[in-house]
């Protein structure tokens, strides 16, 4: 038998498949999607049989495998297309596509150490009589007796070595059940009566033909209790679903619905989870014990055969693109691909849908669906902008109508949001006296300060140092800590109000597992009264009491030099306004700003996402950014900088020759110029609808990947060009 491989090395120039004899006794168990080990040069690599090449004869001139790695199918032949279909479309290599399917324990390298947990149980074997038994022994075989099966960790106060000699004797059978680290805690809830408007959009998905929809629908519409609807039509047919979330630890409420409503049909796929539990829920879901897969980007990839649908919530965030590293795809294109296969339909969901995805739903190609109103009928909350230019009217970080409106509910007794912006805001030290700011020796970018390790770090490369009294450049005792933090903001607050209860949620008060989730519920409990905290306080939190939420600084995001800044901050505002009066009390939101005028801002007061999406698409048409165009980043780097910088002209004036069509941009010094002492170049192309342009540039990753100077990645439709 002669079987096709993909070995696991993520290099190009090793990207395809090569061919192994399978040994007689391993051709039985021989199938397409597992795992092998094969012998490679001078090493040895797992890699994936790809096909069964011919099942008779073996060829003399080929190497054998060495052995099966998994004896069960880990990418089935579904997943096996798609990542074919990913790498045509990413231009990365095939194997890292598949590797991107994988849990970290199914991976070469990276798994090894990772178990499988077994609960180990005994039982009497009754093929053997019994006989002299000293006291300790009987004692374990009466346990066992009275009980019929044991736990291993149920044995208590027995002797391990009367336990051995009663295996050894055959007396006891010991058995292996793997045993799920993830618990679930099932509920008996009173599902919601759907309004009109809810289950309009339930039949026009389960009716419908399967193409992908838009669901835009504003906060607090009730696009969870939907989704759920939708998911239980199919569980009902025996099929399975999928529902993308931005990022799951950070949404523990909407997580909690789910397993409320379904209990352990689900499988929750998220960061939170330690590499071993990652695996269980894959093996649950593999083993069609889990049917409604839930998690971040990844999760696209769960093996799930017979899917009903896939819903991806907060369709508009940017976490849905892998850009750091390749493949660089997106879990929406993934979901798409899926659907075909699937025969199932696709729902997007959001209440400030991303730019490309109204446009496309303009054009037809998704089927717009709207939840215009609030399930409690209220209407949205009132915004007001605040002119921070007028600064007479402030006190610190605080507007005058801010405090005053946290004082009223401080007195009502209800609850407040507060959002620090931190997007694209980092929190440097520099001298007072000469302007010196503390920067990475290895990278080109200002070192953050963090104040529990009292160290200045390095984001990018992981670089870090103590911090000191003394400016290094000028030796005054001047230096300090700009950036606003959440910790001087609740410091500030409890000055003005001491009896407030404020629960700060940051990077820092959440990193221990399970903090995010326990904060939620107290601030539910209402063991708190202000919720301050960056990001993660913005998306979809539901809680009733809150009627109040102040944003501190709304300009951070807007001045990151991208062009989708106004974009994600109008929706960052809309979205944490969302959170205010969400239940039978009318809600208030405060916006802090430099900007009134800015439509990014000013355009949130009436919640007004028609007027920005017009305004800014007129302005996206103007400046040929998506949707009128697309775009694709081709980063190159390398450490000898002028190489780079010749090399990249090269490349530049060969895509201007070979599509004279697009419009090709740089090559420029990418926002941080330096990362790791490599220096990086982009070149970006501005295209509509260029048939050339994967083999255009397939022809030039081909053409350097064996220079080992220079490093060429590809990012179509990036989520941020810096
Ligand atoms: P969204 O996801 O659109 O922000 P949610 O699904 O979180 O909205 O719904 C907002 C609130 O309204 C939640 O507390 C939810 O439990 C409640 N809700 C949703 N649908 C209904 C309904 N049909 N009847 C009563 N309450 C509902
Ligand atoms: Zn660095």
């Amino acid at each position: 038998m002669v079987v096709g491989v993909l070995v696991e090395l993520s290099n190009k120039n090793i990207d395809r498949v090569f061919e192994y004899n399978v040994p007689d006794d391993l051709a039985s168990l021989m199938k397409v999607g597992i795992r092998v080990l094969v012998p490679f040069g001078k090493m040895e690599l797992e890699g994936f049989v790809l096909d069964i090449k011919n099942h008779k004869d073996t060829d003399k001139d080929l190497k054998s495998i060495i052995s099966i790695v998994d004896s069960e199918v880990v990418l089935n032949e579904e997943l096996l297309e798609l990542g074919k279909l990913m790498q045509k479309s990413t231009l990365s290599t095939l194997i890292s596509c598949y590797q991107a399917m994988l849990p970290k324990a199914l991976k070469a390298k990276n798994g090894s150490n990772i178990n499988i947990k077994y609960d180990i149980f005994y039982k009497i074997n009754t093929n053997i009589t019994i006989d002299k038994l000293n006291d300790s022994q009987k004692k374990i075989i009466d346990l066992v007796k009275e009980k019929g099966l044991v736990l291993r960790k149920d044995l208590i106060d027995i002797s391990i070595s009367s336990l051995n000699t009663l295996i050894k004797k055959g007396y006891l059978i010991e058995e292996k059940k793997e045993h799920y680290r993830v618990l679930y805690k099932e509920k008996d809830i009173i599902k919601k009566k759907l309004t009109d408007d809810q289950l309009n959009v339930v039949n026009k998905v389960i009716n419908g033909s399967n193409d992908t929809y838009l669901l835009y629908g504003v906060t607090g519409s009730g696009k969870t209790e939907v989704y759920m609807e939708i998911i239980d039509y199919y569980l009902n047919l025996g099929k399975t679903s999928i529902v993308l979330v931005p990022e799951i630890s950070l949404t523990p409420q909407m997580v909690n619905r789910f397993r409320e409503r379904f209990g352990d049909k689900i499988a929750a796929l998220h960061s939170a989870l330690s590499d071993g539990e990652k695996y269980d829920e894959w093996r649950r879901i593999y083993r069609k014990e889990a049917s409604i897969v839930i998690g971040a980007r990844s999760a696209i990839f769960a093996p799930l055969i017979d899917i009903g649908v896939i819903i991806i919530d907060e369709e508009h965030s940017d976490s849905y693109k892998q850009s750091d590293s390749n493949p660089r795809y997106n879990a929406k294109d993934i979901a798409i691909l899926r659907s075909k296969y699937h025969n199932c339909p696709v729902v997007l969901g959001s209440a400030t849908p991303s730019l490309e995805a109204i446009a496309r739903a303009q054009k037809g190609v998704f089927k717009l669906l709207e939840l215009p109103k609030r399930v409690n009928g209220k209407s949205l909350p009132k915004v007001s902008i605040i002119d921070m230019n007028e600064r007479k009217k402030s006190k610190g970080y605080f507007s005058l109508e801010l405090l005053n409106s946290i004082k009223d509910r401080l007195e009502k007794q209800e609850q407040i949001i507060l959002l620090l912006n931190r997007r694209g805001y980092s929190n440097f030290v520099t001298c007072k006296n000469c302007g010196f700011t503390f920067k990475c020796p290895k990278c080109d970018i200002t070192l953050t300060y963090h104040k529990s390790s009292n160290t200045l770090r390095c984001h990018y490369c992981g670089y870090g140092e103590k911090v000191f009294k003394k400016c290094p450049e000028c030796g005054e005792e001047a230096l300090s800590n700009l950036g606003v933090g959440t910790q001087r903001i609740e410091e500030e607050l409890k000055n003005i109000y001491p009896s407030s209860r404020i629960l700060r949620m940051d990077y820092d008060t959440t990193s221990r597992k399970g903090m995010h989730e326990e904060m939620i519920d107290k601030f539910k409990n209402h063991e708190y009264d202000i919720l301050l905290g960056t990001q993660m306080v913005a998306k979809g939190l539901d809680f009733s009491l809150v009627t109040l939420v102040g944003v501190i600084n709304a300009d951070t995001s807007l001045n990151i030099p991208d062009f989708r800044s106004s974009e994600n901050t109008f929706s960052l505002l809309s979205q944490v306004a969302g959170r205010s009066g969400r239940s039978e009390k009318n809600g208030e939101v405060f916006i802090q700003t430099f900007n009134p005028d800015h439509y990014a801002i000013n355009l949130v007061k009436t919640h007004n996402y028609i007027g920005f999406y017009e305004k800014e698409m007129s302005i996206r048409r103007m400046l040929k950014y998506p949707p009128y165009y697309y775009l694709c980043n081709i980063r190159i780097s390398g450490k000898d900088a002028s190489y780079i910088y010749e090399e990249s002209l090269k490349i530049k004036r060969s895509l201007d020759r070979n599509i004279p069509n697009d419009i090709v941009l740089g090559p420029s010094n990418s926002s941080i110029f330096r990362i790791n002492d490599i220096f990086r170049y982009n070149i970006i192309i501005k295209y509509k609808n260029d048939k050339n342009l994967y083999e255009v540039l397939d022809k030039i990753i081909e053409h350097y990947k064996t220079n080992s100077k220079i490093k060429i990645d590809v990012d179509f439709n990036p989520s941020q060009v810096l």
